[in-house]
């Protein structure tokens, strides 16, 4: 019995030093930090955060920091932590001769604290899952990767590597092959796409449970596309024309014309829709989408970028020097396109953009799931990974909404729309521990995510010096 009994004794204090190591060892410990939780917009401070690979295994008061062993600890008295940013509008594209240009835009994005990006669409779908698998499996610094693969189009789609439709058949086809590479989503566009394959795409595509986003073709009414289970709308155009008291004949009028010679494009449709923007429509429709759970990706930094070409000279722009000469050689179409342009009209897509950025804080506050999406990637002149979502972030806070507000549109809501803000886009004991630490409270002011002292991505922590080093690499 008594050597029973010692036994005993000797296996519960092995037992417990064993557990007291494991309890107590971590990866890395945060100190003093103060901790920003954007959902509330409130602070805390003092905090200790304990982490071990991608997790958070405890935050804690800093003054109990003797129960936490780690390899190795980090004091961030005065600085201020946050869940790091998530671009939801991103693209890797340009065909083959620009998959290493694309490849080398990674760094610049995690030097800019953003951790996760949302790739809407491309033509080199088979390295973007590489890159996504490199990522995760910490082989490859970057941002973590969600995808649509390719998009879907009608026939003679705008961008290469769409998959184009016309046929419940080929819509079908179409949705097994991306549910084959095991895409996060699915991107419609709207070049060539009839009223019909559109609503039969997010119609096929809701009965398999993907998540759909897209432009909507003008012939299509928001809500019939919403009521069929279209889960986002990219940009705004889509949702400034369900607030015009004349949807319904604006609508018929460009299904006619699509059967003339001279069909009405979105382009042309837009001065009448907002000469019949209507407040009342506006309402309606916004608390339909916030009871839908219906999500927004404004893109307003890149409306702003392009109609501001004219009378902007980019040429001395710092960030051109992390950009392959050959991403840069792809901006010439936008750029010839906003020169060509009219003053006049020039006028009008500003007045529109600022009439459709101030309906911002009313999208909110009807419970529309706002997302930071800034559009960078090759052909999109000027907006740069990284500094573009900054400028998106700020965009909206200029359009009404508070820094707490505008800081969720670029964490958790990207999370809640891909279906993983149980791990990420918050920071607590148990999430993931990708974070963005900044020398001032971007809370008090929004600028403040500009001055990026430490990104941690995937469990790894990226010190200044070291997101400098990642964009030495790729400078040319
Ligand atoms: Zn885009």
């Amino acid at each position: 019995m008594k050597k029973i009994l010692l036994s005993l004794i000797v296996f519960c204090i092995t037992w417990a030093c064993f557990s007291q190591t494991q309890k107590n060892t971590y990866s890395l410990v945060l100190e003093n930090a103060s901790v920003v939780n954007v959902s509330t917009g409130k602070i805390t401070y003092n905090r200790l955060l304990a982490i071990s690979s991608d997790t958070i295994k405890a935050i804690d008061d800093t003054k109990n920091i003797k129960q936490y062993k780690a390899d190795r600890y980090i004091n961030l008295a005065g600085k201020f932590v946050m869940p790091g940013l998530w671009d939801m509008h991103v693209h890797f594209r340009g065909g083959e001769g620009l998959i290493q240009a694309n490849k080398d835009l990674l760094p610049l994005f995690l030097s800019y604290g953003i951790t996760t990006v949302r790739e809407c669409g491309g033509d080199m779908t088979p390295s973007v899952m590489k890159w996504r698998k490199d990522i995760t499996e910490g082989t490859l610094a970057g941002p973590r990767i969600f995808t649509s693969g390719p998009k879907i189009d009608g026939p003679k789609s705008t961008w290469a590597g769409s998959l184009e439709v016309e046929t419940s058949e080929q819509v079908t086809k179409a949705l097994d092959s991306l549910q084959k590479i095991n895409v996060d989503f699915v991107k419609i566009y709207e070049s060539k796409i009839s009223r019909q394959t559109f609503l039969e795409i997010i119609t096929q595509a809701e009965k398999r449970r993907m998540t759909t986003s897209g432009h909507m073709p003008y012939t299509v009414k928001l809500r019939e596309a919403v009521d069929r289970g279209l889960d986002a709308s990219e940009h705004l155009y889509y949702i400034f024309k369900a607030c015009s008291s004349k949807e319904d004949s604006i609508t018929h009028a460009i299904i006619q014309s699509e059967r003339t010679a001279k069909p009405i494009g979105l382009f042309a449709a837009l001065p009448s829709i907002y000469n019949t923007f209507d407040a009342k429509t506006s309402e309606r429709l916004f608390r339909y989408l916030g009871k839908s759970r219906f999500s927004i990706v404004p893109t307003l930094f890149i409306s702003k970028t392009l109609n501001e070409i004219k009378e902007r000279d980019h040429s001395g722009d710092n960030l051109l020097s992390y950009i392959d000469p050959k991403i840069q050689a792809t901006y010439a179409g936008r750029v010839n396109s906003a020169k060509r342009a009219s003053d006049e009209s020039t006028a009008f897509s500003k007045k529109y953009a600022l009439k459709a950025s101030s309906l911002i804080p009313q999208m909110q506050r009807r419970g529309i799931n706002i997302m930071a999406g800034s559009d960078c990637g090759a052909y999109n002149a000027y907006v740069y990974p990284g500094e573009s979502l900054h400028g998106e972030v700020k965009l909206l806070v200029a359009s009404g909404l508070t820094p707490a507000q505008a800081l969720q549109s670029a964490t958790i809501n990207g999370a809640k729309f891909m279906g993983v803000n149980e791990f990420y886009g918050s920071l607590a004991r148990g999430k993931s521990s990708d974070l963005i630490v900044l020398d001032t409270n971007p809370l008090n002011n929004i600028n403040a995510i500009d001055q990026i002292y430490m990104v941690i991505s995937n469990g790894k922590a990226y010190s200044r010096v070291e997101l400098d080093k990642l964009l030495t690499s790729i400078k040319r």
